[in-house]
């Protein structure tokens, strides 16, 4: 039976989405790299001089060029949260193009890189964006959820509406314990897991949602120890958001049964074909 696998034939993913850029995302990334994980941050280039950049002499960081950013960033993936944090819900058609086109071009002016996930401010799900996400190169959009309804580790039909799986505090709790093992016995087709949340709700302890902690208060330990056992797994590909995306959507271009594997894409397929890990190259068709 041929099934399909993730990039460098893995079974699993694992990805984090993390939101508002804050100067808690610094030891946030430090345990990322630490454990070789891999994630997606959403920004706001419209708060290049709002004081959550702010420096330890009172200035402001400025983006464009901004080494240091860059650096601290080095390695995750950076996407757009608009460019200044308003409400989808709230804006006018006009206003709300101009917040993503805006963070867009902002954020990839000072990273030095191509922008092509979005995730919306304060959750909102507007029916308008993913037409006007795709007008500004944007390939998906990370939606939040409700603990009840994130539970499934299946990706989207269309990744502009992807929901991810419950907030990071949630994996605190003896369920969350739970959902986690579950995920690495999944033997469905490609499961992904994608944990989302702020950096800044680790120190700050009565940040906004605060009640979902349920009183935790060593969160930096408790995200290290969650994130130590996340690491190093064999079949788990820890990648940003954006490489899934389009790992997977190459993956449905691909046509394969139990007889053959036709893979018209630019990119190396991976399946398994009976237990056997096999790699479809690029623009290659033949039987199994
Ligand atoms: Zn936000």
């Amino acid at each position: 039976m041929v099934k399909p696998l993730f990039k460098g034939g893995k079974a699993r993913a694992i990805t984090f989405s993390f939101d508002d850029g804050k100067p808690a995302d610094k030891r946030l990334i430090e345990i990322f790299n630490k454990y070789s994980l891999k994630a997606t941050f959403n920004l706001n280039g419209g708060r290049c001089r709002n004081p959550q950049f702010q420096t330890k002499n009172g200035e402001y960081n400025e983006w464009n060029g901004s080494k240091e950013l860059q650096d601290m960033y080095k390695g995750h993936e950076i996407a757009s949260h608009s460019y200044t944090h308003k409400r989808p819900n709230e804006l006018s058609d006009e206003d709300l193009r101009l917040e993503v086109r805006k963070d867009v071009s902002a954020l990839s002016r000072a990273f030095g890189t191509e922008i092509h996930g979005y995730a919306s401010p304060q959750g909102d799900r507007d029916e308008r964006l993913p037409k006007i996400l795709k007008e500004n190169g944007i390939r998906y959009q990370r939606y939040t959820c409700r603990e009840d309804t994130c539970k499934p580790f299946s990706l989207p039909d269309d990744f502009l509406k992807w929901q991810p799986n419950p907030h990071f505090s949630f994996y605190a709790t003896k369920e969350g314990k739970r959902f986690i093992n579950d995920f690495f016995e999944c033997s469905d087709s490609l499961p992904c897991l994608m944990i989302w949340g702020h950096s800044y709700e680790l120190e700050e302890l009565n940040a906004k949602g605060f009640e979902r902690w349920n009183g935790l208060e060593k969160r930096w330990e408790y995200f290290d120890s969650l994130c130590e056992y996340l690491s190093g797994r064999a079949d788990v590909w820890y990648a940003a958001n954006i490489e899934i995306c389009d790992y997977v959507t190459n993956m449905r271009k691909a046509h394969f049964d139990d007889t053959y594997i036709d893979n018209p894409t630019d990119t190396p397929l991976y399946f398994d074909i009976d237990g056997k890990t096999i790699v479809a190259p690029p623009h290659t068709r033949f039987g199994v």
